[in-house]
Parts: structure tokens; C-alpha cells; sequence
């Protein structure tokens, strides 16, 4: 749990010599306490402070990294809302395949995991893990797909099975891919571990109970297993809810590391809204692997743009970088359009410009990543900004044409910017982007 100043300041040398850049410890412990400096920068700091700084510098929620270069985070999270600070790690989803499906399908299923991805405001998304569930009895098929597709897919897998013999010898078939062994029970935990840990991968432990996974947790822990999830025990959605969010407060107030570790989730059944709602759910609330019972591309676009809004930290607007973006090859007598580089506005006025197939150019001046209305309010879209920003790049030297387009709902500004932009003519355009394409047809054909 993190410590205050004062508390810190008792484990500090209390010199005040002054070489750690602060004048005094206190004012260097205030510091540490804001996660402004480093105890690293104190040369006197002796080993106590250093071990009980340490552990309470590490998240409630231990990080677990996955994937071959541990690419994958999942867990380091802080709080247990959102909005107050961030969520950190994004849930991770994955596809299950099982060794009973015909091969046509199966081939068919991980070309399409490995192919899938979603453009999200300029970003590509796409499904982070494969799940391979041995249903049957024939330990060599659940084998041969756990390579075949970490073959396919270079991705991390999550192996299941109920034979131990069969998951110990998946994790060593894809030994390096940083892949989690789930179903680990207190039964089978102590020979999985080891071979998870000599396999570079992590472990996925499951009790009937939420007593008997803090037991299984606190004894793994002590025995030296870092890298697990939690499976939580639970058979409705109600439920597992509720555990989840047990787990999570328990971690981040009552400093239980045993149950601080992300939380995996397989979906059962056929039901699109079912799945949907489920999923949701894992997302919103403390998911940090979230299996889809199938590959369902209009599920994964839903889910991959709600995790979007989750996981992005509300206190940072999506920002572009500034600049005069060419739309369509546009030549130097195309016209200039205006908009803000929040993101989301950015990519909807673009988007509708290219779908217009106007050649034109995209003007977006440094707003704070704030849209139109609050940059107009804030000062940040004025028209002498837009003038400065224009001058800046020299936009008079890099487009003859002197026509520029400003969004309708900063309307008021017209004057101003021509003011600031003498022999610029300056449109008013519509006031949502998709009446942009109305607007081109009838101002530029
Ligand atoms: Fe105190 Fe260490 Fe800073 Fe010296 S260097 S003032 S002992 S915190």
C-alpha cells in the first residue's frame, strides 16, 4: 500500500544533507510519497528503506507480462474505478479452438485470428491470445494444435486441460511463447509450476472457493510462483462479479497480494447477447484474460472498442500530432480544412473528407487534444491561433489555392480569421462532419 511522507521520512536517514537534490528528508520523502523521485537518488537510503519502499512501490495488482518479448501486459492496476486515475492494463482477449473441431475449421479459425484487426482512431486492434481446450481424450491432438497454433499465430495461448501430463507437455511443445497454463488446481499445482516456470510461461490457479484460491495463492506465492492469474470460482454472472470485485477491493485496500494478481475468464454458451454481456462485464470489471467461447468478428469489434474507451486514461485526451495532413493527393490550389487534433474529431472529419474524394488538406492546429467547442471556449481555437498555427508551418508558401474551411459550429470566428489571414477567403462549413460530403458537393463541384 503506498506510504505517506511522514512515514517515509522515519525510514530515510533524517541528515538532511541535501544530496539528493532536496533540502531536507521530509521534503525528499513528500517527493517519494508523490512518485516524483526515485529513492534511488538518496546515497544513504539503507537496505530496510530500500525493501519496505520497494514492496510498497509495487501495484496492488501484480503485473503479469505474456507473450514471447512479455509484450502482453496484463494486472499493475492501481485503483478500483476508473475515473479515479486510470486503468492500466488492457484486458486481454482470446479466441478458443479445441482438438475435437474438424482441421478444415480449425485452419480456417486461425487464419482468421491471426488476419482479424479494427482500425480505432488510427490504431490497429486485434485478438491478443489463443485459447486451445483439450475437450477429448487424445492428449497428442491438444498437443500438435497448441503448436500448430502458435504456429498460425504467434500469439500467446491460454492451454486447458484436466490431464496434467498433456498441459506439461503443451507448455513444453511451445516453450518461449509466454503462454499461461490455466486449471491449475492445489491438487496439480505444485508439479505445474516448475513447468511453467522452466517453459517461460504463467499460471492460471483455480480452487472451488474463494478461501481455497487465497490458499493456493498464499502458498504458491510463498513458494517463490510469481506469474499467475486467478480463475475465479464462480457460476453466474452475478457471482462472479461479485467475487471479482471482492478480489480487487481486498488487493487494493487491504493490501492482500495473494488475491492482487489479474483475473481469467472463459465464456461458455452460444448466445451473441449473452457473450456480449458477459464479456462486458470482464471488461469493465477487473478482466485481465477474457476467452471467447468462439471467433465471432462482430463480438470482437464490439469488445475491442469498448475496451478501447475503458483502458484509455481519462485524464489524457486522445490527441494527433498537429500539423496540415494532405486528404485524397491534394495539389497546392486544394482547399484547406479546419479541425482540432483531438483524435476522435480528426479521424471523423478526415474520414468523411477521403469519402468524399475531394483532394484537400487537413489544417489541425495544437488544441490540447481538445474538440471543437471546448478548444473554441478555452482560448485554443481562435482565429488568430489558427492564423499563428498557419504561419508556423507556412501554410502561405505551401498552398496557393486560399481557401479555408472552418467547422459551423465556430462560426463566429470567420471575421477574425480573415483578419489574421489577409487574402485567405474563409467558408463556414456544416457543423458535424458528416454533413461535410453535402457540403463539398455543393461548395466545390
Ligand atoms: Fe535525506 Fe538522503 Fe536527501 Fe540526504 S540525500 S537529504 S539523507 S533523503
Amino acid at each position: 500500500m503506498a506510504l505517506s511522507g511522514l512515514k517515509i521520512q522515519k525510514l530515510l536517514p533524517r541528515t538532511n544533507c541535501k544530496e539528493c537534490g532536496s533540502n531536507t528528508c521530509l521534503a525528499f520523502a513528500m517527493k517519494l510519497a508523490a512518485k516524483k523521485v526515485e529513492l534511488s537518488a538518496c546515497p544513504y537510503a539503507s537496505d530496510e528503506a530500500k525493501r519496505v519502499l520497494g514492496a510498497a512501490a509495487e501495484p496492488p495488482v501484480r503485473g503479469v507480462k505474456l507473450g514471447p518479448d512479455g509484450g502482453l501486459r496484463l494486472g499493475e492496476e492501481t485503483v478500483l474505478y476508473r475515473h479515479e486515475r486510470s486503468f492500466v492494463s488492457p484486458t486481454a482477449i482470446a479466441v478458443d479452438i479445441d482438438e475435437t473441431l474438424p482441421t478444415s475449421q480449425l485452419e480456417a479459425t486461425l487464419t482468421a485470428i491471426g488476419d482479424y484487426a479494427i482500425d480505432r482512431v488510427g490504431d490497429d486492434y486485434g485478438v491478443d491470445m489463443v485459447s486451445v481446450t483439450q475437450r477429448g481424450d487424445r492428449a497428442e491432438a491438444f498437443v500438435d494444435l497448441a503448436k500448430r497454433a502458435w504456429e498460425a499465430c504467434r500469439k500467446p495461448l491460454v492451454l486447458r486441460s484436466s490431464d496434467p501430463q498433456a498441459l506439461t507437455r503443451a507448455a513444453i511443445a511451445v516453450k518461449g511463447s509466454g503462454s499461461l497454463i490455466a486449471g491449475v488446481d492445489a491438487e496439480h499445482a505444485d508439479a505445474l509450476w516448475p513447468v511453467a516456470q522452466q517453459s517461460g510461461h504463467a499460471i492460471g490457479i483455480t480452487a472451488p472457493d474463494l478461501d481455497s484460491l487465497l490458499a493456493l495463492s498464499t502458498r504458491l506465492r510463498d513458494a517463490g510462483c510469481k506469474d499467475m492469474v486467478l480463475e475465479l470460482p464462480a457460476l453466474s454472472l452475478a457471482e462472479r462479479f461479485q467475487l471479482a470485485s471482492i478480489a480487487r477491493r481486498a488487493a487494493l485496500k487491504h493490501g492482500a497480494k495473494p488475491l492482487g494478481l489479474p483475473h481469467l475468464a472463459f465464456l461458455e454458451g452460444d448466445d451473441p447477447l449473452d457473450l456480449a454481456v458477459t464479456a462486458t462485464t470482464e471488461i469493465c470489471k477487473y478482466g485481465g484474460i477474457v476467452v471467447l467461447p468462439c471467433f465471432d468478428p462482430a463480438l470482437l469489434a464490439a469488445m475491442l472498442t469498448l475496451r478501447l474507451n475503458i483502458y484509455t486514461d481519462p485524464q489524457k485526451p486522445i490527441q494527433v500530432e498537429p500539423g496540415l495532413y494532405p486528404i485524397v493527393e491534394p495539389g497546392p490550389d486544394s482547399p484547406v480544412f479546419v479541425t482540432t487534433n483531438f483524435s476522435l474529431t480528426y479521424f471523423l472529419v478526415s474520414g468523411e473528407l477521403e469519402n468524399s474524394g475531394l483532394s484537400a488538406w487537413l489544417l489541425v492546429p495544437e488544441c490540447e487534444g481538445m474538440s471543437v467547442l471546448t478548444a473554441w471556449a478555452a482560448g485554443k481555437f481562435s482565429g488568430a491561433h489558427i492564423a499563428r498555427f498557419a504561419q508556423s508551418i507556412e501554410l502561405d508558401s505551401r498552398v496557393a489555392g486560399r481557401r479555408i474551411v472552418i467547422p459551423g459550429l465556430v462560426a463566429q470566428i470567420s471575421g477574425e480569421l480573415e483578419e489574421t489571414m489577409p487574402g485567405w477567403s474563409v467558408l463556414v462549413g456544416p457543423q458535424q462532419a458528416a454533413d461535410l460530403e453535402g457540403f463539398i458537393k455543393t461548395k466545390f463541384s
